[in-house]
């Protein structure tokens, strides 16, 4: 059964400012900022990871909640689910999971119906009628598409040599900061693969639903322009744009540090980091590959 909730799904390479997207999103009417979901099961639930308000997500006020009733209904268990969606959505294997799911065999079916079980718990539970999901991987699509939700794919793409920049950057581990794991700086053809498919993919995926492809760039340099298909009537949100601010995180799981803040202003500028941490040859590469964005 189709209905009139949406799940707007936003998409792309990390550092690309996606948590960025799903904070200002969430101060639309009726609209909850969900964070990276992608990581609810596993880092969330299992590993006790911190929610943007500061708890650690089993003991949130809105996702306990959603987590006991999910447990009350899911058919899998919750290892079983984490390694279906690991695979299902993992780029490596984005051709089987796109047959698979044309058919889906009885456990991937469970997967599903857990799926939308969950989706159907934070509408209900955070009561609002739009979901922001910014958990990145374009391979979630697949499996978003065969939900009961209408989909809105929101495509955020940034210029390579910045979001290569921003990989370069060494951050130790620190939970409470939001820092999940050490971050260590990653190769440069690795992170231009990893851009190029990412957003080859996004692109390809969301053939034939709802797409809009947004500029880090332009979102940050005048949001009020990038994000004005979304007003649609909602003062307060266009206020808040005009403004810039402020806006808050609230419960978002999983997703860039500055989450754990209790709300930001959207910078007069984009970051203009001159690439201080690419090698000459990496900064010639990336200023190559910018010339074309
Ligand atoms: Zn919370």
């Amino acid at each position: 059964m189709m209905n009139n909730r949406t799940i707007i799904y936003i998409s792309g390479e990390g550092h690309s400012g996606t948590t960025l997207l799903d904070v200002i999103l969430g101060a639309k009417k009726s609209a909850f900022s969900s964070g990276e979901l992608i990581f609810f099961a596993q880092k969330g639930i299992k590993n006790r990871e911190y929610c943007a308000c500061g708890n650690p997500v089993p003991s949130c006020s809105i996702w306990s909640n959603i987590i006991r009733e999910w447990d009350k209904v899911r058919t899998l268990d919750l290892d079983e689910y984490i390694k279906l969606q690991s695979r299902l959505t993992s780029k490596r294997y984005i051709l089987s999971s796109y047959i698979s799911l044309r058919n889906p065999s009885k456990k991937l079916h469970c997967f599903l119906e857990d799926t939308n079980k969950l989706f159907d718990l934070i509408f209900k539970i955070t009561d609002s009628k739009v979901i922001i999901d910014s958990s990145k991987a374009p391979g979630r699509l697949l499996v978003l598409k065969k939900l009961n939700y209408k989909i809105k794919v929101m495509h955020l793409t940034r210029r390579f040599g910045d979001v290569l920049n921003s990989y370069k950057k060494e951050v130790p581990r620190n939970l409470e900061e939001g820092i999940e794991h050490d971050i260590v700086p990653l190769g440069s053809s690795y992170v231009f693969r990893s851009w190029l498919l990412k957003n080859f993919l996004t692109y390809v995926l969301s053939i034939g639903i709802s797409y809009k492809r947004i500029k880090y760039e332009n979102l940050v340099s005048n949001p009020v322009d990038e994000l004005s298909f979304m007003i649609d009537g909602d003062k307060d949100f266009l206020k808040k744009l005009t403004a810039r601010g402020p806006f808050y995180l609230k419960h978002l799981v999983a997703g860039n540090k500055f989450r754990m803040q209790d709300h930001i202003y959207i910078a007069e500028k984009p970051m203009n980091t001159s690439y201080h941490r690419l090698s000459g040859a990496d900064k010639a590469f990336a200023k190559f590959i910018d010339y074309f964005y």
